[in-house]
């Protein structure tokens, strides 16, 4: 099989082609950003990298017509873009996803969507069923521009659906491991661990009460191949993550135990950190009898031998 994934040299992506590599599958990956991601998987006969935007219209129709199951990963995705360029998260997001289903509807092709769990907002019920209500905040507050992007790209999938097109949507739960992002960047995870390695204070925001379910990118993967080999999926949001809520004060102190560090972990007020009306979710956690009955896949990594492994990576760095 011949499998396409834009967005391929990020973090989940890198690890996707892994896995369809694995399989004996042939991979390319359509993404701008360097290599530094999947470098390891270059000797491989069956891996290509083009390192161009998706939104190069021409080069995104070849590769379409070439796949026999296409991933659209590629994305603007990170706290500061929400708040600091939302105008690219839009356009490239948006215009991304309308250019991807539109190819694979020329030439019939299956497109698995990667969404998020942003997509729920601050909605408060808990666990969120993929049909549950989304809660959102002003179109002026910048930071509910992911969200809105993402679930207008569920939208196109489903009118795109409706024409006929086979299209799955996965909705990652804060999914986590090797390569994630550069220390200090990006996701609590890995700041964290920029911190514990330094033996710097570790820096919760808030009271680190809101919660979240971790995702070790393992388990995602699983979910997100499963997806694109299951025709019980095509047609379905569907939620990847797992059952283990924890609280960020928590997975702060099991940080530091893990990685043997004297860390102390200190409390930061949100305001000081998250400018420009920045609205932390207090609790989410996902519905997973989706992920279960459509996709055959349970999330079988804890979250302590999850953040062994990722710590132990981020180390050997
Ligand atoms: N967070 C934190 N300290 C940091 C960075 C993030 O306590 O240095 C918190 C953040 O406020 C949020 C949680 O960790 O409650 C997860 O944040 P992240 O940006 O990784 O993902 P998301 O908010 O999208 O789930």
């Amino acid at each position: 099989m011949r499998v396409l994934i834009t967005g391929g040299a990020g973090f989940l992506g890198s690890h996707l082609a892994e896995a369809w590599l694995e399989r004996g599958q042939e991979v390319t990956i359509l993404d701008p950003a360097g290599d530094l991601k999947v470098r390891h998987l270059r000797p491989n006969p069956r891996f290509r990298a083009i390192r161009e935007t998706v939104l190069n219209r021409e080069i995104l129709d070849g590769l379409v017509a070439w796949s026999d199951l296409v991933y659209h990963l590629a994305a603007v995705v990170g706290v500061e873009h929400y708040v600091g360029d939302p105008y690219q998260v839009l356009t490239v997001n948006i215009n991304g996803v309308q250019d991807v289903l539109a190819a694979a509807f020329r030439h019939q092709k299956k497109v698995v969507f990667s969404s998020t769990s942003e997509v729920y907002g601050r909605s408060t019920a808990v666990p969120f069923e993929e049909d549950g209500d989304r809660v959102l905040g002003s179109t002026q507050t910048d930071r509910w521009c992911y969200a809105t992007s993402k679930a207008a790209g569920e939208h196109f999938c489903f009118a795109f659906a409706r024409m006929g097109l086979r299209v799955v949507v996965l909705r990652y739960f804060n999914v986590y491991g090797p390569r994630l992002d550069q220390k200090d960047r990006g996701r609590v995870v890995s700041i964290f661990i920029g911190q514990l390695l330094r033996g710097e204070p570790v820096t919760v925001i808030g009271d680190g009460s809101q919660t979240r379910t971790f995702t070790y990118v393992d388990d995602a993967v699983r979910a997100t191949v499963q997806a694109g080999l299951r025709a019980e999926a095509e047609g379905q949001a569907i939620n990847v993550g797992s059952e283990e809520e924890v609280s960020i004060r928590d997975l702060a102190s099991r940080m530091v135990r893990i990685a043997g560090s004297s860390s102390p972990i200190i409390f930061v007020p949100s305001d000081a950190v998250y400018a420009h009306g920045y609205e932390d979710i207090p609790r989410r956690v996902p519905s997973l009898s989706r992920m279960r009955a459509l996709l055959g896949v349970r999330a079988e990594t804890t979250l302590d031998v999850g953040l062994g492994q990722t710590i132990e990576w981020f180390k050997r760095q």
